[in-house]
This record gives C-alpha cells, structure tokens and sequence, in this order.
C-alpha cells in the first residue's frame, strides 16, 4: 500500500495533517472522523497493511440496519491519521474542521487468531467488495458490512448487521468527539488561528462577535408571583 495519492494532495507545510506513522499495538484499529469540509461528512477508515483504508461517508453511519449508508472509497491514509483532530486551513485539499467521532479496534466477523491473519483475511474481502467485520468502537459496535457496489469503481455501502447493537435511534445526534470531548463548533472556535491567512482572520474576527452571547437563560421568563427559575 502507498500513499503517494495521499501526499500529492497535501502540502504539510501548510497542513497539520500527519504525513505517515508507524502502527503500534497487537489490535486491527479503527476510526470515524467528522469532517465539516465543503460538505459534511464522516471519513470511516480501517487499518489495514500499516496504513489506513479510507471511505467517505455523506450522512454518516446508521445503526439501523434497513439504512444502507453510500460510502465513497478514498485513498489511503496514513495510520497516525486516526489521532487527528483539528482545522484543516482554507486553499488546503479538504480544508474544514475535523474531529475523532468514534475510534477503537476492529476484526473480521470470522474468528480468526492474530493481527497479520486478520489483515490477509480482510484483504481478501477487500479485493473481493465485501468486508464483514465487528467494531469495537465507543459509539458504533457489533457487525458491520461494507459491500461494494456495481455504481461505480469508488462507491461502496455500510451497512449495520442485525445484532444486539442494532437500533433506530440516529447516531449520529451524538456529535461530540470521543477524543476530546467537544463538538465540531466547539473545536474550530478553540483552534481558530488568530493571525491566520486574511481569509481566516476575518472568519475568526466575525465569530468573536457572536461569541460572547449567552444563550443558556434566554428562556427564563418570569410571571408576577412565580419564583425565577435558575438555570
Ligand atoms: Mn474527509
């Protein structure tokens, strides 16, 4: 695997995006980044062979298991991509905001003993359109597919198997990152370069205005005789 496709799209003078890494640990890992990028959408990516296969997923991924989630296949990442969180800058090749949504380990459905097993087994599936694999993440568990379809060369489908982790409930109404905590908002408005580009630091200027607005109390109305409701 290689990531020429990778770092010809990047300039990482100009990006703090990782330009490699080293896999560590005995376990497959997996993670699902957030990324408000021209459209929003969340990066699913695997490891596999060092680096990381990479899908974007428009509407994210769903725990029901009627939805079939279109899933566009990118080119692979870097492993250490999977601790990335921050802001991507304007000109740069998916400039927006991106936070860790989900992350943990991963393994084929199959039982199947040790890590370059696994990577073979999965391999295999992946050249064959069909990944059958149990996620072990913070938000999304159990079974899951991701099957190729016959649409076009990059578009796959996720897809959430029948199990006890199954559901109907939308999560991704979960918007917090498992990493730090915060939201996609709360991130680009703790990272937002001060002196930035000039297209940047006008951006930051407008939202410092907004910013000081308290909106937790804007309820409290108060009728004669009614005691103040403290929020
Ligand atoms: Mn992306």
């Amino acid at each position: 695997m290689s990531l020429i496709r990778y770092k010809e799209k990047r300039n990482f003078k100009s990006t703090s995006e990782p330009s490699g890494g080293k896999v560590k640990g005995g376990s497959l890992i997996f993670v699902i980044q957030k990324h408000d990028a021209s459209r929003l959408h969340y990066d699913f990516r695997l490891e596999m062979e060092g680096v990381l296969k990479s899908w974007a997923v428009p509407k994210g991924p769903s725990v029901n298991p009627a939805d079939k989630r279109l899933a566009m296949m990118v080119e692979d990442h870097p492993y250490d991509y999977k601790d990335f969180e921050g802001i991507i800058p304007e000109g740069n090749y998916g400039a927006g905001t991106v936070i860790v949504w989900d992350e943990g380990t991963y393994e084929p459905i199959e039982k199947i003993e040790g890590k370059k097993a696994q990577e073979k087994h999965l391999l295999k599936q992946l050249k064959d359109g069909s990944l059958k694999i149990i996620l072990h993440g913070k938000k999304l568990k159990g079974e899951w597919a991701l099957v190729h379809t016959k649409q076009s060369e990059n578009s796959w489908l996720l897809i959430k198997h029948r199990d006890k982790y199954a559901a109907e409930a939308d999560i991704t109404e979960k918007t917090k990152s498992v990493a730090s905590g915060k939201t996609l908002e709360q991130i680009e408005k703790a990272l937002a370069p001060k002196n930035g580009s000039p297209k940047t630091a006008s951006k930051v200027t407008a939202s410092k205005k907004t910013s000081v607005k308290r909106t937790s109390s804007s309820k409290n109305t108060t009728a004669p005789g009614k005691k103040k409701v403290k929020s």
